[in-house]
């Protein structure tokens, strides 16, 4: 076992706070990493706070981090001494069932194991990256490629892989238009990556506070929803709407802009009760009303080296251990420009 330094939440209600939690021994399929650099995701907020029910205390969060390989056990195959590697929001899976067979064990059917806050096949809990070293199955570590820093790499296990799966499995590319609602850590990756597959991109803001950031990641059009002339105005426009708002939006008005069999892909997280569409936001224009979860490993393997490729990072505001619950109260304002990082370095 190794003990190590981390950051957990001890209730819904208190700050997080310095701990130390256990780290299993490295097994044959094992590798130790040494976490560099770990995002703060809305989820981990969601999460803590029991907005998503009941938790077991303490968590310790972080489901986007990277780092460097330690350690590996007698078995690995994949990875070696020395290998900058990331890990995303699932280390386990059952591998068997269709979905794991088709590379999808983010929809595995028996329930895929996630980086934190879950039942681990040993009887323990999952603690996340928001701590100095962590020991995952080699098969649910993927490689970062050379060109992407550590630090604007880590976001993009989890925001990076939520917003590429849905707009490949949407088809963005050149000559499809796709809006992303909320400029946030997923929507402004959404942007990006939806920009350098050739689509033409459009920003949903709450304002035009952020627009020439907007513009500057790669949208080419953009509105803020606080002005009702927006809904009239792009009425029956996109192929693709990638909604990452955190809360409850009016669904039936997104619909509404979508053009003849168009995608209103949900995949913000909230708790709140749903607000219902009319049945004719659906029927006309053929339009389909659909979630998506993360990613599977191959396809954010495929994200990362496709980042590579368009020099894609995130936008980051690095921050030491200590500021983690100032950055929550800022997430929940909306004021992030564009992912929280910490600099794990600061909990040795
Ligand atoms: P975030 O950084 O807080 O971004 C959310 C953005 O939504 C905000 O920046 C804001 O953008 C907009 N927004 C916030 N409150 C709003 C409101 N009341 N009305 C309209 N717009 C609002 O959060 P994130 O980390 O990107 O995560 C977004 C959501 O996705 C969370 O619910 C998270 O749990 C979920 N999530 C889901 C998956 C999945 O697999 N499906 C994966 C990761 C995260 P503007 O200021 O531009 O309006
Ligand atoms: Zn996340
Ligand atoms: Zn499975």
């Amino acid at each position: 076992m190794l003990t190590v330094n981390a950051y957990a939440a001890t209730s819904a209600t208190e700050p997080l706070a310095p701990t130390t939690i256990e780290r299993r021994d490295v097994g044959p399929h094992d590798v130790l990493i040494e976490i560099k650099y770990c995002g703060i995701c809305h989820s981990d907020i969601h999460f803590v706070r029991g907005e998503w029910g009941p938790q077991t205390y303490p968590v310790v969060p972080g489901h986007e981090f990277a780092g460097i390989v330690t350690e590996v056990g007698s078995e690995v195959t994949k990875h070696a001494v020395g290998d900058r590697v990331g890990v995303g929001c699932m280390v386990n899976s059952c591998r068997e069932c269709a979905n794991c067979l088709k590379g999808e064990e983010q929809y595995c059917l028996k329930g895929n194991t996630l980086t934190y806050g879950a039942p681990d096949k040993d009887g323990t809990r999952t603690q996340g990256g928001y701590s100095t070293h962590v020991v995952v199955t080699e098969d649910f570590v993927v490689r970062i490629p050379d060109g992407l820093g550590l630090d604007e790499a880590a976001p993009l296990l989890c925001a990076g892989a939520t917003t590429y799966s849905p707009l490949r499995h949407w088809g963005a590319g050149p000559g499809k238009k796709v809006a992303v609602i909320g400029l946030g850590g997923l929507g402004h990756l959404g942007v990006k990556l939806a920009h350098a597959m050739g689509a033409e991109v459009t920003v949903l803001s709450q304002s035009l506070k952020k627009m020439d950031d907007g513009l500057r990641l790669g949208a080419d059009h953009y509105h803020a929803t606080n002005d009702p002339a927006t809904f009239e105005k792009l009425a029956g426009s996109f192929d693709v709407i990638l909604n990452t708002v955190s809360g409850n939006v009016d669904r039936g008005a997104y619909m509404n802009l979508l053009a003849l069999d168009g995608a209103f892909v949900t995949l913000g997280a909230s708790s709140e009760p749903e607000i219902s569409f009319p049945t004719f936001a659906v029927a006309a224009n053929r339009r389909v009303f659909t979630y998506s979860l993360i990613a599977g490993i191959r396809e954010t393997q495929e994200m990362l080296d496709f980042c590579a490729e368009y020099g894609i990072g995130a936008e980051i505001e690095v921050i030491p251990a200590e500021k983690i619950n100032e950055a929550y109260e800022r997430v929940l304002a909306s004021d992030v420009r564009y992912r929280f990082v910490i600099d794990i370095a600061s909990l040795a």
